[in-house]
């Protein structure tokens, strides 16, 4: 998109809230910085970026993103090595795939020069609450919603752009046991599963209630057709060690692309490990856990980088899956972290330097 740059407006918080918040006891995603970008999209154009102190947003009550549910956003980190220095992972990936989503909802581009001036100005103000070591990451989430006011069901004429940044320690504690949907559906050949879009998360949660009742803390999507093939689970793309092979199924319009998904395949091939990108049948998995050559399990996904899966069930069986010595979940997880937070070399040019 062509557009006049307009430089960055801030205006900086009087005071500073980060006193008030135990950064040993984080909640993920409760927690918000002193400040947030934000830019607002009318009459055909993005207007003024401006990075102002956190606060809430006044909406009319007809605004579409409340009717419609127009509305796409991302999750990405920052963190900090021990020189206090700010990286980012892989943003660019991020940045495309938001232009990605709003297209598929019918909403603009947004500039690049205004995403990445936006995004490393709120950043630098706010790195007190980056903090270091490992496990600690100030989560990211920028956001686009419809904002024109009207309750025709059309797009929207006008938006908002904004930026968040959250404090989080590790996402998921504990053992992740999963449940293979076999009714529910995520998303549906031709619809907008493989866009970061606000509904496809509405959806999710009364089926997730329903396998939380149940005791498991996660699905794993299938494919809706079938019910036949795995596919993601709800903010994690999937993987399964069958032996000594990593396996992953292949993105469609069915399922996000996620950049944790992308850098764990990349990097196990840098470790030396057999990948294999190509669908997977909930018989396969059975069969795998049947026979023993099922190992692991593990979902990828920027909160967590890797969370490991400990059970799954089909229909009415559920396999626990066996303990390893040395998980390859474990060795990715560590490898990726460690680039993350500049403790080792990046050959593969992911980590930016804020
Ligand atoms: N699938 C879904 C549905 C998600 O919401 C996410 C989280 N963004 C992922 C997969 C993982 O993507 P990423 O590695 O980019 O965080």
């Amino acid at each position: 998109m062509e557009q006049l740059h307009t430089s960055l407006a801030v205006e900086k918080a009087a005071q500073s809230k980060i006193d008030q918040v135990d950064f040993s006891k984080l909640v993920f995603g409760k927690n918000f910085t002193d400040h947030m970008f934000i830019c607002e999209y009318k009459d055909g154009k993005w207007q003024q970026p401006r990075v102002v102190p956190y606060q809430p947003i006044t909406l009319d009550p007809s605004a579409k993103v409340f009717h419609y549910g127009q509305a796409v956003f991302e999750g990405m980190k920052a963190y900090k090595d021990a020189n206090d220095d700010i990286f980012l992972f892989r943003p660019e990936e991020n940045f495309n795939r938001i232009n990605k989503s709003s297209e598929r909802l019918a909403m603009p581009a947004f500039p690049k020069d205004y995403f990445f001036e936006g995004l490393t100005t709120l950043l630098k103000l706010d790195k007190e609450w980056i903090k270091k070591g490992n496990g600690n990451s100030l989560y990211i989430r920028p956001f686009v919603i419809a904002t024109e006011s009207g309750v025709m069901a059309s797009p929207s004429m006008e938006y908002t752009f904004m930026i968040i940044c959250s404090p989080v320690q590790s996402y998921y504690g504990g053992e992740v046991k999963v449940k293979i949907a076999d009714y529910y559906s995520r998303a549906a050949n031709g619809g907008f599963g493989a866009a970061k879009a606000a509904g496809n998360y509405a959806g999710q949660f009364y089926p997730t209630k329903l396998a939380n009742e149940e005791g498991y803390q996660q699905i794993i999507w299938t494919d809706d057709a079938t019910h036949e093939y795995l596919e993601e689970a709800g903010t994690m793309n999937i993987f399964f060690r069958i032996n000594d092979t990593l396996l992953t199924c292949p993105t469609s319009d069915r399922i996000l692309d996620g950049v944790t998904r992308k850098s764990v395949i990349a990097m196990a091939q840098h470790m030396g490990i057999d990948v294999e990108v190509r669908p997977i049948k909930v018989s396969e998995l059975v069969e795998a856990a049947n026979n023993g050559s099922l190992k692991e399990m593990f979902g990828s996904g920027t909160a967590a980088v890797i969370s490991p899966i400990s059970g799954f069930a089909n229909k009415d069986q559920f396999w626990e899956l066996p303990k390893q010595e040395s998980p390859m979940a474990q060795q990715i997880k560590q490898a990726i972290v460690s680039l993350q937070y500049n403790e080792t070399e990046d050959p593969f040019g992911w980590r930016v330097k804020v």
